[in-house]
């Protein structure tokens, strides 16, 4: 089994009736739904509120893949939090960064750049299968529409991308790498741009399924056990490798 954590700031959903409307229980919660409807899978949430953000090393230790959306509270997330979901993605914990998460601090702290890009309220999106033998891609069309989405834009301050899955095209005429792979460490990452909370995209079927690929793709291939500190543990040995299989 697959063992995700879906993690949400759970803030616009409690403060905005429109957002309210559309995600009742939380886009975690939504997520959590259609995750969930895989028999491969196994699926827990945490939000910002909880203690350490719901993301203890207890919790981390059993995630296969951290599933991550946040906006607004970006500066008040701790610095400790975010430094042990890096040290984790670094270990071979996979990340799926939804949205707005492309400036979250976990992002900035293994990405390493400014991760910002241009954006505005409200816009047309097509999305476009740039990379259509990538696994995340597959059993998906050759575009997507989305008829309401929030426009990001390039350029976008990332490091060059393993590979650009999705390419989103603006009504506006922008452009944007809004499907991303990224690989730090042993960790396994993947940005992925819709998901602005005031459209109802994560009702979306294929948008469902992208994210359903991107958490199959970025399950730990090996995962170097805790703790980490000098203990570097040589991948390609055999014991490492049937410790990454035991689960
Ligand atoms: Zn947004």
């Amino acid at each position: 089994m697959i063992r995700v954590t879906v993690w949400n700031e759970f803030h616009h959903e409690l403060t905005q009736e429109n957002v309210k409307a559309i995600y009742p229980d939380g886009i975690h919660a939504c997520i959590a739904e259609f995750l969930q409807e895989e028999d491969d899978i196994t699926v827990q949430t945490a939000t910002f509120s909880m203690p350490e953000h719901g993301l203890t090393e207890e919790v981390l230790s059993h995630t296969d893949v951290l599933v991550f959306w946040n906006h607004m509270l970006q500066e008040e997330f701790s610095d400790a939090v975010a430094e042990r979901v890096q040290r984790h993605v670094l270990a071979g914990m996979g990340l799926v960064v939804l949205h707005s998460g492309h400036y979250s601090k976990i992002m900035r702290k293994l990405l390493g750049t400014s991760m910002t890009l241009r954006w505005r309220h409200g816009d047309r999106e097509r999305l476009f299968c740039t990379c259509p033998t990538h696994p995340i891609a597959q059993g998906i069309p050759a575009w997507v529409d989305i008829p309401e989405e929030e426009m990001y834009g390039e350029y976008f301050d990332i490091p060059k991308p393993d590979d650009v899955v999705f390419t989103g095209w603006f009504a506006g005429g922008e452009v944007f790498r809004s499907g991303c792979t990224f690989t730090r460490g042993l960790g396994k990452i993947f940005y992925f741009q819709p998901g602005h909370e005031e459209y109802p995209i994560y009702h979306m079927p294929v948008i469902q399924q992208i994210i359903k690929n991107g958490v199959r793709w970025c399950v730990p291939m090996v995962r170097r056990p805790e703790p980490l500190d000098n203990a570097w543990v040589n991948p390609s040995t055999e014991e490492a490798y049937l410790e990454s299989h035991q689960k």
